[in-house]
């Protein structure tokens, strides 16, 4: 089932086509293709394979179609992750587990109720889109909205419009969309009645305290983080408002949710680390919960060589992203394991600096890379987007600029987290899922070839950085 086109910013994207190409090149070619033509191109139709929809849909309106049975285990889809880190995984679903864990998150995560209206902006071809524009809230008796469309287009209040209009009372967004809501008039966040929402919820990024206070102080609602992996397909650290009333904390996505045995442990050792505040990766210890991913399509090897051994000493599954537990057993991720920088000796986060500058008023968005360094091994470089974007051609401002950032990071972190540079840019480049792609940066930096960029949203994103660089 597919579309003539979709539209994105006020483009019209041509579905058609790629869909004619898919089709070409796939070893199993479906026997019907059901149309959906919305008006925004032409299509060019298969004869007795293509059907438009508008011709069969009065003919079938009152067709009942039987439940197909299937076993709990048996395949509901495959997805792939978001390519931040690498080559993208085939993340293989069943269906069963994955009723039950979606089923029993609408209540006691999201807190929402059957009769209520859920609103989750993700896409639906990204695990939270899956997970909660379709599945979950329709397991759970909601309504759903799916929204295609900027958050910004026609203007930064639309997303809250639509909370107006269909009393939307549980929203699930991206700290990456609230970073380009910080760049609008904050006075679109009061405009409407947004007495229906319960709860904002955000996940798929780190979400840095300046970030969450400027969303919750602008919308006056609580913001709830959640930590999770397109392998997991729901939240693995979160509060469970539903079962018992829990505090957030700003820069905590929250506690281990229920099915989940999550450890911090030695990356060196394996050994689990107990103390409050050690600095670990964050795994959970099998069996993973009803939900998670049952292999990575076609290649079971992969799913236990990527997962299951990489942890010396012990068979559990690794997440890749460091993190620590407070006293309160509260979890705090510091970012991936591959973003660790190592400048002069001190091992330092990636994801530590950029939370040190989004503290500077001026800077909407910043991604920070270790960067080659024949005296201290490497440094950290910060790209940052400003909120007010017309700075960009004042050279003299943007230099007054970087030294009040780096200012900013030696007061919270010290002068060896400090930048080498810090660059202004307009845009960063980002999965089409709106992650920041670090390694690509990284590799422009240090004059490397950035490698596969097919999983990318704007490449003339990662154009002016390597322009910059040169310069
Ligand atoms: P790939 O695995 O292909 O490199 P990816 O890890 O970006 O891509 P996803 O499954 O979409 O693919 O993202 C999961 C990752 O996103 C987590 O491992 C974590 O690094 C990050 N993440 C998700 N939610 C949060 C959150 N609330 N706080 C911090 N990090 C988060
Ligand atoms: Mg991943």
């Amino acid at each position: 089932m597919s579309a003539d086109a979709g539209s994105r910013g006020g483009k019209v994207v041509e579905y058609k086509p790629l869909l004619d190409e898919a089709i070409r090149l796939s070893a199993h070619k479906p026997n019907s293709v059901l149309l959906v033509d919305r008006g925004l191109a032409k299509m060019a139709m298969t004869e007795g394979r293509d059907l438009l929809w508008s011709n069969l849909r009065d003919q079938h309106l009152n067709d009942v179609v039987p439940c197909e049975w299937v076993d709990s285990t048996h395949p509901s889809y495959t997805l792939y992750t978001s390519g931040t880190t690498g080559k993208p995984k085939g993340v293989q679903r069943d269906t069963g587990g994955y009723t039950v864990a979606l089923a029993s998150s609408i209540p006691n995560i999201f807190c929402g109720k059957p009769g209520e209206t859920f609103f989750c902006t993700s896409d639906i071809g990204w695990v939270v889109g899956h997970s909660y524009i379709i599945y979950g809230p329709l397991i759970g008796g909601m309504a759903t909205i799916m929204y295609e469309g900027l958050p910004t287009r026609p203007d930064g209040g639309i997303w809250w419009s639509l909370v107006e209009k269909y009393k939307v009372t549980v929203m699930f967004s991206a700290p990456t969309a609230i970073r380009v809501l910080k760049k609008q008039d904050p006075a679109l966040l009061t405009q409407y009645d947004l007495s229906s929402l319960k709860a904002l919820f955000l996940a798929g990024e780190p979400l840095d305290e300046p970030t969450a206070k400027w969303i919750s102080e602008g919308l006056g609602k609580p913001i709830i983080d959640n930590y999770w992996q397109t392998e997991t397909g729901w939240p693995i650290l979160t509060v469970c408002n539903g079962i018992e009333k829990t505090p957030s904390k700003f820069g905590s996505p929250g506690k281990a949710v229920y099915g989940y045995d999550v450890k911090l442990l030695d990356d060196q050792t394996g050994e689990e680390l107990t103390q409050p505040n050690q600095k670990g990766v964050v795994a959970i210890e099998g069996p993973l919960p009803p939900g998670c991913l049952q292999t990575v399509w076609g290649d079971d090897d992969r799913f236990v060589k990527t997962y299951w051994t990489t942890v010396p000493g012990k068979m559990v599954y690794s997440t890749f992203d460091w993190g620590i537990k407070d006293e309160d057993g509260y979890f705090f991720i510091l970012g991936r394991t591959d973003d660790v920088i190592n400048v002069a000796g001190h091992r330092l986060g990636t994801r530590e600096i950029e939370e040190s500058i989004s503290g500077h008023a001026a800077v909407a968005e910043v991604a920070v890379v270790g960067v080659a360094d024949n005296l201290k091994g490497q440094v950290a470089m910060a790209f940052a987007v400003l909120k007010d974007g017309s700075l960009l051609s004042d050279a003299s401002a943007l230099l007054k600029l970087e030294g009040e950032i780096m200012k900013v990071v030696d007061n919270s972190l010290g002068a060896v987290a400090r930048p080498a540079r810090v660059r202004f840019v307009a845009v960063l480049p980002k999965t089409r899922s709106g992650k920041l792609l670090r390694r690509a940066i990284q590799a422009v930096c240090e004059g490397r070839d950035p490698g596969d960029l097919t999983t990318m949203d704007d490449p003339t994103a990662l154009l002016q950085i390597s322009d910059l660089v040169k310069a």
